[in-house]
């Protein structure tokens, strides 16, 4: 049996049901078998079986009362993964559907696509079962100081700096901001996504989305092509979705499609700028579903369904993990969709990479594709530490060259490693080498 084999069966055995996380490791592993036979080092390091095993994984208790007085209880997590690179960062998410393998897939890939990033950031995740939707500001902010009055022991500026995900936006970080410093008496640098005015960074709630059009960008200049008159869809209709539109705006391209939960908008027509701002209303002001939007705008409201069946030449996944099935991707393809970039994590299942790839499309994956967000952290990072605030054009400048070099990164390591074209390879392998690497110089730990 190969090594790759060997250690997938012991993920297995360790983590029985944790059907997500088993999906991330499989296809990182899967990508490795090249780099592994040119490298003895790691076999002799058991870098593998490291590699997959977080270092420290926390669960606890979160109580709180609802308006009514009622007692709730829900559960939090925070899965320090890897921490070569530097403190553990990633997001926080706060979603029914939240169980420790969706947090452990959402850590391990965080790893990978960390390291590509270029900026010293090891890799975590966390959050809870809670659901911030229906829910007042005051029993989010009741929840939210509750969560942070355990997590506050693990994290710290230089330990471990969470951030936004699925229902965790700039209300939820102000609130566990708020807390974190009530309990420790100190204004540090301990989250990202913070307000503008008090210590985040401009661009930061941009730069997934923006990052997810940079990269397809790249994608489609090693083509000579650009996303000018392409018709794209976009999933979800939250954070990533929302600024991957406006930028794709910005670059002429014309966007049919948002979804959410409840189901997906088909907008003929195309979204505008102003369309645009009422969704950014709907969603971020008033908390509303998407489904208003099409009795606004007159436009097609197709309930429980996803945008893939929808005829388009480039698509961005921004909602949730396995969102593209492998049927889906075929239709996608036969529809004549020649790129996909990823905006959220995972969003695609392993048949549907593998009918992507297989097709020669050009497919950013999400490791690679949504590195934006963390890297843009990382800038927020860099600017609190040093008690400035960059303008905006300067962070734009700065994710604008870090999107650049991860795909450059990305293509050229698949082409080294005889996958040329094949993003999943490219990133797995450069996003690996440079943690294994620092894993080696570090010493068992
Ligand atoms: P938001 O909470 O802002 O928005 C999420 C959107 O996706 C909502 O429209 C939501 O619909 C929809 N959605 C969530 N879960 C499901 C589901 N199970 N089925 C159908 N629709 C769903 O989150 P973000 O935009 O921040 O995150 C979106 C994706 O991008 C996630 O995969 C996240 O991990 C990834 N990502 C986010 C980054 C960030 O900086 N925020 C960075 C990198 C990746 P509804 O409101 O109905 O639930």
């Amino acid at each position: 049996m190969s090594e790759i084999q060997e250690v997938l069966g012991v993920v297995k055995r360790r983590n029985p049901g944790e059907t997500e996380f088993l999906q991330a490791v499989t296809e990182v592993l899967e990508s490795l078998g090249p780099l592994l036979a040119r490298n003895k080092k790691y076999k002799d390091a058991r870098i593998l079986d490291r590699i997959v095993e977080p270092e420290r994984q926390m669960q606890f208790r979160v109580a709180w009362t609802d308006d009514q007085g009622n007692i709730q209880v829900n559960r939090g997590y925070r899965i320090q993964f890897n921490s070569a690179l530097g403190p553990y960062k990633g997001g926080l998410r706060f979603h029914p559907t939240v169980s420790a393998s969706v947090l452990k897939f959402l850590a391990f890939e965080q790893v990978f696509k960390n390291s590509l990033t270029t900026l010293m950031m090891g890799g975590g995740k966390g959050g809870s079962d809670f659901d911030p939707k229906g829910k007042s500001d005051a029993e989010v902010m009741r929840f939210c100081q509750s969560f942070m009055t355990e997590l506050h022991r693990h994290i710290g500026a230089n330990t471990d700096v969470p951030a936004g995900d699925i229902g965790v936006g700039g209300r939820e970080i102000g609130f566990l901001f708020g807390q974190y410093k009530r309990l420790t008496r100190e204004f540090t640098g301990v989250l990202t996504g913070k307000g503008l005015n008090w210590g985040g960074s401009l661009i930061r709630p941009e730069a997934t989305g923006y990052g997810a059009v940079y990269f397809a960008q790249e994608m489609l200049k090693t083509r000579g092509q650009n996303l000018e008159g392409k018709i794209c869809t976009v999933s979800g209709a939250g954070n990533v979705a929302q600024y991957t539109v406006e930028k794709l705006l910005d670059l002429g391209a014309k966007v049919v499609s948002l979804s959410d939960s409840e189901g997906t908008i088909y907008d003929k027509n195309g979204i505008d700028r102003e369309k645009l701002d009422y969704v950014m209303d709907l969603k971020n002001v008033r908390r509303g579903r998407i489904k208003l939007y099409a009795e606004e705008y007159k436009a097609e409201f197709l309930p429980g369904k996803n945008p893939w069946g929808i005829k388009c030449d480039c698509a961005f996944p921004s909602a949730t993990q396995n969102e593209i099935s492998g049927k889906d991707a075929k239709t996608l393809i036969d529809n004549g969709c020649a790129v996909v970039a990823e905006g959220a994590n995972m969003p695609t299942d392993p048949e549907g990479v593998e009918r992507f790839l297989a097709a020669g499309i050009l497919y950013g994956p999400g490791k690679a594709a949504n590195a934006g967000g963390v890297a843009t952290s990382g800038l927020e990072m860099a600017q609190n530490a040093m008690r400035l605030a960059w303008t905006r054009e300067e962070v734009d400048n700065r994710l604008h060259m870090i999107m650049t070099e991860i795909h450059r990164n990305c293509f050229e390591t698949a082409e080294e490693y005889n996958a040329p074209g094949n993003l999943v390879v490219g990133a797995n392998i450069a996003g690996f080498i440079k943690v294994a690497d620092a894993m080696l110089d570090q010493g068992l730990v």
